[in-house]
């Protein structure tokens, strides 16, 4: 393990705002399930939420998934890259992760606490949501054998 924070509880980090194409995703989040859109006329899923289907231009909607993913890739951000972020808990992990459900679907999450040599791509990675947002829980991605 690293010795930077287990938690960024101390940040008081920007919270997303909703809106119209983003509110189920949130809502979801906020009661613990990960949602992602999926095309009811060709059936892909699509992140992030769009209006309409990025392959067909068809009706997308919000279907759950398992929240099991894969790692694609990952970068560690050494400057406060979001205002308010203390330097304290720079660097940063950014992971890239392929949820199972689909080839190339793919979401963006802070991995906070895992000492970045301990990652490979492919690892198996989990869902986890954390509360520490406001009023605002996030979806995040960590090792799927990591006990938090
Ligand atoms: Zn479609």
């Amino acid at each position: 393990m690293s010795d930077r924070p287990a938690t960024d509880a101390a940040w008081t980090r920007p919270v997303p705002v909703p809106d119209d194409v983003t509110a189920a995703f949130w809502a979801a989040a906020g009661e613990g399930r990960l949602v992602v859109q999926r095309c009811a006329d060709c059936g892909t899923y699509q992140h992030p939420p769009r209006p309409r289907c990025t392959s067909c231009a068809g009706e997308p909607a919000y279907t759950g998934v398992s929240g099991d993913a894969t790692l694609v890739s990952w970068t560690a951000a050494h400057d406060p890259v979001v205002p308010g972020r203390p330097r304290g808990l720079a660097p940063v992990t950014i992971v890239v992760v392929e949820l199972v459900e689909q080839p190339g679907l793919w979401l963006v999450s802070d991995l906070v606490g895992v000492d970045d040599r301990e990652l490979a791509v492919g690892l198996p990675m989990r869902v986890a949501f954390d509360a520490t947002a406001g009023d605002q829980v996030l979806p995040r991605f960590v090792p799927a054998g990591d006990p938090s």
